[in-house]
Order: structure tokens, then sequence, then C-alpha cells
């Protein structure tokens, strides 16, 4: 996955609409949108199209279990999918199979049975299961699991393919995407941006957007700006072809499991991520309290060469060779403790599945922030600029409602949802 050899550059433009920054999900569906309404897009991708979250995740597409304030955004999302899909002419494994979660204990099941109350008002197609459906579905023969919750609406994809076909999508509609093209600051005048610096040359821009991931924190940092973001290292793997359990995807902690097209399983397991402590970490501790007192356990700190890594920089300048260069793409070595985990989880959780082996395991850094929601919108200390980031672990599934929702404030369109939950101000910026 790590594979870096550059294309070779291209002239790039004077000035465009709009300059984009990052090409993963959020970012080429924000380009997409903005093509479609006629306006000029600049892409600027550090390594490659999709390289970093966008094609490293589960592959989920799901509304069920998601915080209530992003559910109409998460709707908007499902919508969107179907219609890019068919507007890309290619086939990328989304199917509407449905997700399920089974509860292996009962306070696992109370938090089923508490969203699926607090979610009413949205009319999901969602339902609750007994303890012998969800041991039906996961094939235990013994009574293991209490008891489950399903939303047959809820979708999957293939992750890598299906950024893949929207960026070519986007590039038919006109957008002009720079692959090996780090963007290093934002050009500014009279305090606004005006602009992107990238290692080839200058490009003017009414509007930028920065959609990089797990990079907007120390991008950011750099322009004298704070975003508590932090990047957590995850994990998964794909399994050899084995007996389909369910058309869609089955969640349950000791393993969760995506059918693939190949006819194995993508598996992962929540709970088991690793934060590499930065010096980010100490600036942004306060605003990550709660989430950790929340969420205990979700992730595991340790003290590294991380330290010292590209996330870590946090200052450099339009003619510096910048940190984005250093690591054109985030990837993690995956902890072969943790692989051998998932798939011990996988065998206990679902007995057909026991005989599948690992054919593949993969990191990825996830960007997430305090409250766990998105930041899309103005940066009000710096006119001209656009935040869409912080997808918190679920941006492969909301992304095209992220993106679209970021592209129209970029351009002062009325937007598809209400903006006001993911405002950058609720961080002070
Ligand atoms: C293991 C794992 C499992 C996951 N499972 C799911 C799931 O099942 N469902 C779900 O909905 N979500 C899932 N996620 C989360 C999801 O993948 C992310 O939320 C989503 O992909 C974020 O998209 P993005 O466009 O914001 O960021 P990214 O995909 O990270 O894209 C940002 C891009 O910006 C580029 N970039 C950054 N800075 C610069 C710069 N200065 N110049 C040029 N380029 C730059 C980067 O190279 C990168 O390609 C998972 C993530 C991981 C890692």
């Amino acid at each position: 996955m790590a594979d870096f050899s550059p294309p070779p550059a291209r002239p790039l433009p004077e000035r465009v609409d709009v300059a984009i920054v990052g090409g993963g999900i959020v970012g080429v569906t924000a380009a997409l949108a903005l093509a479609g309404w006629g306006h000029s897009v600049a892409l600027f991708e550090k390594g490659r199209i999709g390289c970093e979250q966008s094609s490293r995740n589960w592959g989920w597409i799901r509304a069920q279990g998601r915080d209530l304030r992003e559910m109409p955004l998460m709707l908007e999302a499902q919508a969107m999918w179907p219609r890019l899909a068919a507007e890309s002419g290619e086939d990328f494994g989304l199917t509407r199979g449905g997700a399920t979660y089974l509860a292996l204990t009962e306070a696992e099941m109370a938090g089923h049975v508490a969203w699926f109350e607090a979610a009413r008002p949205f009319q999901m197609a969602t339902r609750l299961l007994s303890a012998r459906e969800a041991d039906a579905l996961a094939g235990q023969d013994a009574p293991r699991f209490r008891g489950g919750i399903h939303t047959e609406t809820d979708m999957h994809a293939e992750p890598g393919p299906a950024i893949a076909a929207l960026a070519r999508l986007a590039a038919r509609r006109g957008v002009a995407i720079y692959e090996a093209t780090a963007v290093r600051v934002l050009d500014m005048a009279a305090g606004r941006s005006c602009g992107v610096v990238t290692e080839h040359g200058r490009v003017g821009a009414e509007a930028v957007m920065l959609a990089g991931g797990a990079w907007c924190r120390p991008f950011l940092e750099n322009a004298g700006l704070s975003l508590p973001q932090l990047a957590v290292r995850s994990q998964a793997l794909r399994t050899s072809p084995g007996p389909r359990l369910a058309p869609g995807v089955i969640g349950a902690t000791p393993a969760s499991i995506r059918p693939r097209r190949d006819g194995g399983y993508t598996v992962g397991r929540t709970g088991v991520a690793g934060f590499d402590i930065i010096p980010a970490a100490f600036t942004h501790f306060r605003a990550f309290v709660k989430l950790m007192r929340d969420r205990p356990g979700l992730v595991r700190l340790s003290l590294g060469r991380a330290f010292f890594g590209p996330l870590g920089r946090h200052r450099w300048g339009a003619d510096d060779r910048s940190p984005f260069e250093d690591a054109r793409i985030l990837d993690p070595s995956p902890d072969p403790a943790v692989l051998r985990g998932i798939m011990t989880g996988l065998a206990s959780a679902y007995p057909p599945l026991a005989g599948l082996r690992m054919v593949q395991g993969w990191g990825g850094m996830i960007d997430v922030t305090p409250d766990e929601i998105p930041v899309i919108g103005p940066v009000a200390r710096l006119p001209g600029l656009i935040l869409a980031t912080g997808l918190s672990g679920h941006g492969f599934g909301l992304g095209p409602g992220a993106g679209r929702l970021a592209a129209e404030i970029a351009t002062g369109r009325a937007p598809l949802v209400d903006p006001a939950p993911f405002a950058p101000a609720r961080f002070g910026l």
C-alpha cells in the first residue's frame, strides 16, 4: 500500500474558483459537487488519491448508531451513494445489505435500545433482535449474544475502488487533479487566503478547502491556528473466502465483518486503536479528557519515535520542504498481536468463519475530534478558508454528504442540512 512513485508533474493553473487540499472521500466528493455547479476546481493530493483513510477503512456506510447530531447529514450521504455509483458507471461493490450490531452483554444491549429509542424521529428501518435471532445470525449453536439491532437500509462498499471511481468521475467532469502535489501553506494577501502554495508553485483561488484528514491539525498549526484533532492508529485485515452469514455488515465486540466482493471478509475491531503521543497531545489534552473518560479503552497510548515524526512537526515556510512531502502516505504498520486477536475474535463470534485465513493486514490513522463529529465550515480567523475534516472514524459513509456541505458553504449556496453542529467556531476557529 505504501509504494509511491510520483507521476510526472503537470503545469498548474494560475487561478481557480476553489482549490481543494486533500484527495480523500471528502475532497473528491466536494470537487464533484463544485464541478457539477460549473466551478473551476483544482484538487491537490500529496500522495495518491485515496491513499490514506479513504482506501483503508472497513467500507461501512451506516446510519445505525450514529450520533444524532450528524444523522441528517448521514441520511443525505446515504441517498447520494447510489446516485454517485450510477453516475460513475463503475461497480465498486455498493450494496444495501443492512447493518447489524450484536450485543455480548446486557450493557451493550441497553446501549442499542437507547439509540433505537432516541433515533425514532428519523423513522429508520431499524429493529431490535432477540438473543436467539442474534445467535442464529452469527452461527452460534450455544447461547452467546444477548440480542442485537439491525437497520436494513444501511450499506457497504469497497473503499479503494469507490474512491478511485469517484475521482475518475470528477476528472471527467473537469476537476484538475494533481497527485504527488503537496500544498505547503496557504497563500495570503491582506489577511485572507487567496490561494495555495504547492511544492510545484502557487495557484490562486477564490476559496480554499482544507480536506486533508489527519493532516489538518499540523497544517493549521503552521498557519497559527489550533484545531483539537488527534490521529489514532487503527488496523484491519482481509480474509480468505468464506460462507456468507448475511448480505450486510455485522458488528460485535470481538470482531466486526464486512463481506467483500472477492468472497472474503474485511474484519476489524473497535476499541483497539493506538495513539502515538506527539507534541499536539499535550496542547490538546484537555479537549480530549471527556472523550477518554466516556469511552475508556478507546485508545491505547504509546510514546515512541512518532513524537518526532511528521505529524509532530509544526513550523515551516512556503519555500521549505514540508512534512507533507516527507510523508506522502501515512502507512502505519499494523500490530501483529492485534491482528491475531481480531482473528481469534472472528472465530469466537462467528463459528462458521473459524476456518478463514488472514490474507492481508494494514494500518490507518483515523482523525478524531473531541466531540467525534466533523468540522465543516468557514474559518472565521482565516477568511477564504473552508475546513472539512474531523470525520472521526465514520467519514467513508458520511463523506459525500460532508463534501457536498463543504462545497455549498464554499460557494455560498443553501446548505443541504443545518451546518451549525459542525461549525469550526465550536473550537474557537
Ligand atoms: C481502519 C479504518 C477503518 C475505518 N472504517 C470506516 C467505516 O467502516 N466506515 C466509515 O464511514 N469510515 C471508516 N473509517 C473512517 C474513514 O475512512 C475516514 O473518516 C474518511 O476516509 C476520512 O476522509 P477524508 O477525506 O477526511 O480524509 P483522508 O481519506 O485521510 O484524505 C485526506 C487526504 O489529504 C491528503 N493531504 C493531507 N494534507 C495534504 C496537503 N498539505 N497537501 C496535499 N494533500 C494532503 C492526504 O494524503 C489524504 O489522502 C475508517 C478509517 C480507518 C483508518
